[in-house]
């Protein structure tokens, strides 16, 4: 578990019938053991990954995706399984009390949003849910940006003219947003042969 790692809800995860159907697998949500009723997951935002934390496991009475050929296996407790990655949204569902967290890709896609085995793994098993946001670091002089999903700072490359890059976390778009109000001294333009 990494030190970004945000909890966002426990519980029992499955997913909407839509979602293998339409084959987005877009969606999940956690139940406490009825099929009714969605339990709380925590307001998150921005891009990262979605990790079930195995904590109690059970055997799955989900057939499985047929036509696929895949069927839900009975994940170790304690494992950690990266459902996927993008951008966070939350649904709702006909019929259905609370809301879904999905993640919606960077490449434009209909379907596997999410990872449909690493689904299948984690199917009517009892998790801890966490959303790992992906902290973006930036060069103060040249301003390429480095994309690191456990928070750690990346390895910039040996750039051929011999710069080295000099990485910041770079604020998330909401803090971005709140530091905008408040006049901030003019940073030189950093130009750059590498970009
Ligand atoms: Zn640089």
């Amino acid at each position: 578990m990494e030190k970004n790692w945000i909890l966002i809800g426990k519980g029992i995860i499955n997913w909407g019938r839509d979602e293998r159907i339409g084959d987005r697998y877009g969606t999940v949500g956690l139940f406490d053991g009825s099929q009714d009723n969605l339990l709380p997951i925590k307001d998150v935002r921005g891009h990262g990954k979605l990790i079930a934390h195995i904590r109690k496991t059970r055997q799955s009475y989900h057939i499985g995706d047929v036509f696929r050929g895949l069927s839900p296996k009975t994940p170790k407790e304690n494992e950690f399984i990266e459902l996927g990655e993008g951008t966070v949204f939350f649904e709702h569902k006909n019929g259905i009390q609370g809301r879904y967290i999905g993640l919606k890709p960077d490449e434009p896609r209909d379907s596997d949003w999410l990872n449909p085995q690493a689904l299948y793994r984690c199917h009517s098993q009892t998790v801890d849910l966490y959303f790992a946001p992906t902290q973006t670091w930036i060069c103060e002089e040249c301003g390429t940006e480095y994309a690191s999903s456990t928070g750690d700072k990346p390895t910039p490359p040996k750039w051929k003219d011999g710069h080295e890059c000099k990485l910041t976390p770079k604020p998330s778009a909401e803090e971005q947003v709140a530091s905008e109000q408040v006049p901030s001294s003019s940073h030189a333009q950093a130009t750059s042969s590498h970009t």
